[in-house]
């Protein structure tokens, strides 16, 4: 066994099992004489020759178990007199998928952005990118704990994230860009408006682009939830990265109004950064500066994570947690599991103190076009599936709906989807206290 990796297995474990952890155990062979305890066989998956080679990615179909797809091993459950040996490897399974490891061992499988496409994802090839498979095995497993005669808790309540990438809060106007955008909206609509020319002035609440005012009233229909608002960092590469706006004198009028809001502020790590992830450490202290408080939560911008490289970069400037864990090209769970989890670094199989927040939907993911193409209709039947699907686990829900695009979808079909998802949520985030 490699020397980090017995610290990954077991916070595996714990993570599912709690204080039942040391029910668990994860053995070579069927036991010759047993405990009252759940056996996991373990498969080849950590064995030297096979980690880190791509023998070591599944292929599709893959086998069942109880109707949940696994990724190694055999899918057999024996149930002797006092135990229950599971042969599938529910544990290499869930390493897999929680620590990214395709993504690892496919360096070179990226878009245009450096970005491991959710198409060529095992979960969205295997037809369980919707599905938090990670957590239906820990409910299995306790199911079977429970079987023998051990106390289990409930699934429980996970916990709510709203969260807003600030990549443009209002369009910083020259008088000659102000002069061609009232000039491009009387061609477009026959009416002249002289709004940019207001926002020029510092009149930032009169750009259709700050819809800031209201993000807050509808976040404030689920009271429970942590509303963070992620302020970009002044990196600036063209075209992704837009004008910094953290230095300029009327950001400190927004920010007022989030703080005072109740919501928090975590960094937007800029593409420039994401491409070279040296540049963290000052983004985050200029950022931090500005903001006048400590911040230890990010999310990059394009969700461009450059791995392990960002994560190891984040951690050593003092970030705590990550939001950036979800495709841009598809909804559903990218990490396997509806809850934050701490990063597994594949590439040494050490547990870092770096917690992941799955991201579940990203509002352009859906409406952008650029990535998938449904009507309405099947947006929201998608986004809801998602999200029935982590509430059914007590699992944590995080969406990302930008400020900036509301105005470029037809109908404010962004404004809709949001306003139903969150109705979703709050009408189904009870509904999963039930019993294992
Ligand atoms: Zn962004």
């Amino acid at each position: 066994m490699h020397s980090s990796e017995n610290s990954a297995v077991n916070y595996i474990v714990r993570f599912w099992c709690g204080e039942n952890a040391n029910r668990v155990k994860y053995v070579s062979a069927p036991p010759e004489k047993t405990e009252k305890a759940v056996y996991i066989l373990r498969s080849a998956f950590f064995d030297e020759g096979v980690y880190g080679t791509a023998d070591s990615i599944p292929s599709v179909p893959l086998k069942m178990l109880n109707g949940i797809p696994i990724l190694f091993g055999n899918p057999t459950v024996e149930f002797r007199r006092s135990c229950v040996v599971i042969q599938a490897d529910l544990i290499a399974s869930a390493y897999f998928l929680i620590s990214r490891y395709e993504e690892y061992i496919r360096p070179d499988t990226v878009d245009r952005y450096g970005r491991f496409p959710g198409r060529e994802s095992l979960p969205f090839k295997g037809g369980f990118v919707e599905r938090p498979v990670v957590d239906e095995y820990g409910i299995l497993i306790n199911r079977f704990l429970k079987q023998l005669g051990y106390p289990v808790e409930p699934v429980g309540k996970g916990e709510i994230y709203l969260t807003h990438d600030i990549d443009t809060p209002w369009k910083q106007f020259t008088f000659f860009s102000a002069c061609k955008r009232v000039a491009a909206d009387f061609f477009r609509n026959g009416k002249l408006k002289f709004y940019p020319f207001r926002v020029k002035k510092g009149d930032i609440e009169k750009d259709p682009l700050y819809t800031f005012p209201q993000l807050i009233r509808a976040d404030g229909k689920l009271p429970e939830a942590k509303v963070i608002y992620f302020i970009k960092g002044n990196g600036h590469k063209r075209p992704e990265d837009a004008k910094p706006y953290i230095n300029s004198p009327l950001f400190s009028k927004l920010l007022s109004l989030l703080l005072d809001s109740g919501a928090r502020v975590g960094y937007h790590i800029s593409y420039r950064a994401g491409c070279d992830p040296r540049l963290i450490p000052d983004e985050l202290a200029q950022v931090e500066k500005v903001c006048g408080v400590k911040i230890t939560q990010a999310r990059n911008h394009y969700l461009a994570s450059k791995r392990p490289a960002d994560f190891l970069a984040l951690l050593n400037a003092g970030v705590r947690e990550d939001f950036t864990m979800g495709y841009a090209d598809v909804p559903g769970f990218r990490l396997g599991t509806s809850k934050s989890i701490r990063w597994i670094n594949p590439q040494n199989r050490e547990l870092t103190d770096l917690l992941l927040h799955p991201l579940l939907i990203m509002d352009v993911t859906l409406t952008g076009g650029k990535y998938l193409r449904l009507d309405r209709n099947e947006m929201i039947k998608l986004g809801d599936t998602v999200l029935g699907n982590a509430l059914a686990v007590g699992g944590d829900i995080c969406l990302l709906w930008h400020n900036n695009d509301f105005q470029m979808s037809a109908g404010n079909l962004k404004w809709m989807l949001y306003a139903h998802f969150l109705t979703t949520v709050r009408e189904n985030s009870n509904a999963s206290d039930k019993k294992i």
